[in-house]
């Protein structure tokens, strides 16, 4: 048993620190989101009554076998192709023996030898702007075990096995990350993956993507690679990154002692920011992995590969590329928008309807994203469609609303009542622009009449008075005034006089 550090102060020291490397490898488990079980057809429906999604064969009867779900196999493949991973035609499945009261065969169905991905590598960009592609080792399919819960103050362990059996893919690093903030980014990158691809919630909170990270440092410089520590626990990618933070300085620290890392498996507490050990390599259990006899060996046809890739929706990377290049956006502003699905699909549907790409990119930065804040939702339930945007953004580049009048008076009125377009809105609120002569002169007449004496300053050549001009023709029109006519016509009618 390791002896935690727990009284022991840690090096703080940087110069000492900096001698070192983190190494880090990353096994992300991923619940897939189908409707029925890896190897049943009972339901894998979230928040159920315990022990209702239960039958003989989740359950491990004597003579149940189990049958492969094959939407999870078209899922897993999807995973591997969005990594550029090689998809294995020919799997098998494996047995991974333990023991515990969540897991009622005695054994979990897992791959071992022949993960249906292998390679393929996860891109990874830093606050820096680095980009670096980790690469994978595999990922392959399992099951889930069921859930232990443990009640406050009773001595007695409830055991909810709904979730045994529910479909998984485990994505497995190379040990290739080297700070924790790459770490962070590649698990954000794993996660907007398989959001992408509809493949898995990735929601940390509730468990349906979980993370064990694998840490290990060694001395710059240093070819071979340090004895690893498994940490899990972490229920947010935040703490995947204190994690990681802590185990740096605690493994140099015990290093710097001249005492050795132990392989060994530990736990995060989220409170305390520190890992503690669970059990040591020697504990472990060895899995006696042997292929399974009760599922046959299948095989990914060239057909089903093809069937899955004619499936994949755009990812990312790709819109990424679509947005900077063919709509000419910012990195910047092409990042936020590609950030979540929905949102970039949402613009895609404004961009289809009009070329002011800016425009559209502008309205969702802007407006739309804080409404989203505010109301905290997410733009699948937005009231306002992306015709709605389209409508504005017409409207604007007609001179009919100045920008600042669209994107606060108008938008506000529309979010309460989106029936109606945008022209409409802006009819009923009077907030149409006048653009001509006899609409504006008047208004600049009755300024000019009031001011005689800055008129003639500035026919003395105090051409800043311009400004002043403008703003009072503007307030007594109440921003209705076409401001770029309205500028040339006041100026026009100061020289004329
Ligand atoms: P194990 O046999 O202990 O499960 P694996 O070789 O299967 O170890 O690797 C499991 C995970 O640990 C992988 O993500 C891998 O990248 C990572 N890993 C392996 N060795 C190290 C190391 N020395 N430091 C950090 N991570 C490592
Ligand atoms: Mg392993």
């Amino acid at each position: 048993m390791t002896k935690d550090l727990t009284h022991t102060v840690l090096i703080a020291d940087k110069n000492i620190l900096d001698k070192y490397e983190l190494v880090i490898g990353l096994e992300v488990h991923a619940q897939l989101l189908t409707n029925s079980k890896v190897f049943s057809s009972d339901s894998i429906a979230f928040g159920k009554e315990p022990n209702t999604n239960i039958s003989v064969v989740t359950l491990a009867h004597p003579g149940t076998l189990p049958k492969l779900n094959k939407k999870v196999v078209e899922l897993a493949i999807k995973m591997g192709l969005a990594c550029g991973c090689s998809i294995s035609r020919y799997n098998i499945f494996d047995r991974k023996n333990y023991f515990y009261p969540d897991l009622p065969k005695g054994y979990q169905i897992t791959q071992d030898k022949t993960p249906i991905c292998k390679g393929g590598e996860v891109s990874v960009k830093t606050k820096d702007g680095k980009v670096r592609n980790i690469p994978l080792n595999r990922i392959h399919i399992e099951e889930d075990a069921g859930k232990s819960i443990h009640l406050d103050g009773e001595n007695e362990t409830l055991i909810d096995l709904n979730r045994a059996g529910t479909p998984l893919i485990e994505i497995v690093s190379e040990p290739d990350l080297r700070t924790s903030e790459e770490a962070a980014v590649y698990m954000t990158e794993v996660r907007r993956l398989v959001r992408y691809l509809e493949i898995c919630d990735g929601n940390m909170e509730e468990g349906s993507m979980r993370c064990d990270a694998n840490v290990s440092v060694r001395l710059k410089g240093e070819k071979q690679l340090g004895k690893k520590v498994e940490v899990k626990n972490m229920n947010s990618i935040r703490n995947v990154q204190r994690a990681i933070d802590h185990e740096f300085v605690r493994q140099i620290t015990l290093i710097e002692q001249g005492k050795s890392i132990i392989s060994e498996t530990r736990t995060f507490d989220a409170d305390t920011g520190l890992t503690h050990s669970m059990r040591a390599k020697e504990e472990m259990n060895d899995y006696r992995y042997f292929p399974e006899p009760d599922l046959a060996p299948f095989i990914v046809s060239e057909a089903f590969l093809e069937s899955v890739k004619a499936q994949m929706p755009l990812l990312p990377a790709q819109l990424f590329d679509k947005f900077t290049q063919q709509y000419g956006l910012s990195d910047y502003d092409a990042g936020v928008l590609t950030d979540e699905k929905n949102i970039a699909l949402y613009f895609e549907e404004v961009c289809s309807n009009t070329t002011n790409y800016k425009a559209a990119s502008n309205w969702l930065m802007g407006a739309v994203k804080y409404h989203l804040n505010k109301l905290a939702i997410d733009i699948s339930d937005f009231p306002l469609k992306p015709e709605k945007i389209v409508e504005l953004i017409d409207l604007v580049d007609a001179n009919k609303v100045s920008f600042s009048i669209a994107s606060s008076k108008l938008f506000n009125e529309m979010m309460e009542n989106p029936a109606l377009t945008a022209l409409q809105t802006a009819e009923k609120l009077n907030l149409l622009q006048e653009s001509t002569d006899d609409a504006i002169l008047p208004i600049i007449e009755a300024v000019l009449a009031k001011n005689p004496d800055k008129v003639i300053a500035y026919q003395k050549g105090n051409k800043n008075l311009l400004g002043m001009f403008m703003g009072e023709v503007m307030q007594m029109s109440k921003g209705k005034l076409d401001p770029k006519k309205t500028n040339e016509l006041i100026r026009k009618a100061l020289e004329k006089k």
